[in-house]
């Protein structure tokens, strides 16, 4: 790598965003309006969107309601449903970004493969050979982007077309055709549901039952929609009443795993699936044995339908291994398939790697974190100075809208900015002190959350201990709005 100049104080600062997803979009709208105009986004595919270009499954949708899953300063007048399908975010992100001038500041096709902490600036490199150099970096590489391939013994024979839910082949026919869908997380749900009416035959192949709640996903009206361009205050109103919802009845209670609330939303997924599935069997086989929001809770109106159609079959003994003609399972049986979709989630602890990030005294953030990836208040990393995570390790997830949890992390980065472009020192990184104050609090803390109640989830690191913001919601907002600098080191 060249050697970084030294930063100039009088010189404004550059910026590089990491990722031209929802957060990355994000930060560069914030740092022009911040006042910086020294940026460039790095963007390893050719278009916008992150988890929204890359899965592209029938039945996408998010299960966070669309007037809460907007930017706050971007409301869309436009949203179709409650729940609006993947195509129409992906179509809503690439239009705040030409209305904020962002896609011109998006490097397409160039995948950073290095940072180095070098003279008090980052050095860049990515891999095509382009080289920058940045005061601050900001890492917006998403949460789940690395497909999570299971180790199924013969998969590699299988005749039929095989991938996985991230990497949808849409060449592939579906229609009267026999499908395989390996998985019950929210992804698998969501397919199950959108190809049952197509397909001639489909299995589900589950591993563990999941808990569902039931959702309502209307669309708006015509009315509807000419209102919210009419009085935007209607949106921000429902914004407000479901963030409302969201975190009282909710967010807050993940946290606290003996909260009535919990409990309530444990009694209405019992009540949803005592009412929905008719059938005795099928309705014990898809019973969880753990509690309801241990797992991510999966948001459905239509999968229990789905799962009860003469041509859907719900398998429950493991997968022995896959032939060339279909998957065999653990009594026997072989389960003739054309098409075998791999639902079966994310490697969970990447974050902002492959990427190498070498930070003071070269050291590498894979050593850093070799047990497991953390973050001081799920942003920055002691020794990796002006470089900061958005939605990094630690942050809130479970069914929140990671907008809202972008925005408040990029507030506080922006402060954390401001604080060495109007001081005397170049850089800004969390203390050691603070960084295992604050692990060994939230490790203790996690201890009495929902996600450590006895059930396999990728809310869980080696340990089997949960790994996301494990306080209240407004705790999170509220440590967000402002730094507390004596956690950090400036030099
Ligand atoms: P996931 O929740 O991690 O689910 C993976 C599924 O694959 C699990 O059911 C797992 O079984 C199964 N599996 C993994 N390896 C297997 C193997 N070797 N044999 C059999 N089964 C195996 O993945 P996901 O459904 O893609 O969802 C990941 C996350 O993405 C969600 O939790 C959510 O945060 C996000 N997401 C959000 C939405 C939305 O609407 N907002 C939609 C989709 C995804 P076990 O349960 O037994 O481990």
């Amino acid at each position: 790598m060249t050697n970084a100049p030294r930063p100039d104080s009088s010189r404004p600062p550059r910026f590089v965003v990491i990722g031209a997803g929802m957060s990355g979009i994000l930060a560069a709208i914030e740092l022009s309006r911040a006042g910086y105009r020294d940026f460039a986004i790095y963007e390893k595919a050719d278009r916008l969107g992150g988890t929204w270009r890359e899965n592209t499954y029938p039945g996408i949708a998010c299960d966070v309601p669309s007037h809460l899953y907007s930017y706050s300063f971007e409301p869309n007048p436009e949203w179709s449903h409650r729940f609006a399908p993947g195509p129409e975010i992906q179509a809503y992100f690439e239009g705040v970004a030409r209305r904020h001038g962002v896609e011109s500041r998006i490097r397409f096709g160039e995948e950073v493969t290095r940072c180095d902490f070098e003279n008090g600036r980052w050095s860049l490199e990515t891999a095509s050979g382009t080289r920058d150099v940045a005061d601050f970096v900001i890492a917006a590489t998403g949460v789940l982007h690395h497909p999570s391939i299971p180790d199924l013994p013969g998969l590699s024979d299988f005749a039929g077309a095989s991938f996985h839910s991230a990497r949808w082949d849409h060449a592939v026919p579906l229609e009267g055709r026999r499908i395989g869908v390996v998985g019950t997380g929210s992804s698998a749900i969501q397919i199950v549901s959108a190809l049952v009416e197509r397909v001639g035959r489909l299995v589900l192949f589950q591993r563990t039952p999941q808990w569902i709640a039931p959702v309502e996903n209307a669309g708006y009206s015509e009315e509807e929609r000419a209102e919210f361009r009419r009085r935007p205050e209607a949106m921000r109103e429902i914004r407000d009443q479901v963030a409302h919802a969201f975190i009282e009845g909710f967010a807050n209670a993940l946290v606290d795993v003996d909260s009535p609330a919990l409990q309530a939303i444990h009694d209405m997924c019992v009540a949803n699936l005592e009412n929905s599935v008719r059938d005795p069997g099928l309705r014990e086989k898809l019973r969880p044995a753990y509690r309801a929001a241990c797992k991510r809770l999966i948001m459905s109106e239509d999968f229990y339908d789905a799962i009860q159609r003469p041509n859907a079959q719900l398998v429950t003994d493991a997968i022995e291994r896959v032939e060339a003609t279909g998957v065999r399972t653990r009594d026997g049986q072989l389960h003739e398939l054309d098409v075998l979709v791999l639902a079966t989630g994310f490697q969970v602890d990447r974050f902002v790697r492959p990427m190498q990030v070498i930070g003071r005294g070269g050291q590498a953030l894979d050593d850093v974190w070799k047990n497991g990836p953390f973050a001081h208040l799920a942003i920055s990393v002691p020794d990796f100075p002006n470089f900061f995570m958005l939605n990094g390790p630690n942050s809130p997830v479970g069914n929140f809208s990671l907008i809202d949890v972008a925005e408040l992390q990029l507030g506080y980065v922006m402060q954390l900015v401001e604080r060495v472009r109007s001081g005397a020192r170049r850089e800004i990184a969390p203390s050691h002190a603070a960084m295992r104050r604050f692990d060994a609090e939230r490790r203790q803390a996690a201890k009495t959350t929902i996600w450590g109640t006895g059930c396999r989830s990728w809310y869980l690191d080696e340990e089997g201990l949960p790994t996301a913001w494990p306080w209240t919601f407004d705790r999170f907002r509220e440590e967000m709005s402002e730094p507390d600098l004596e956690d950090y080191e400036l030099r």
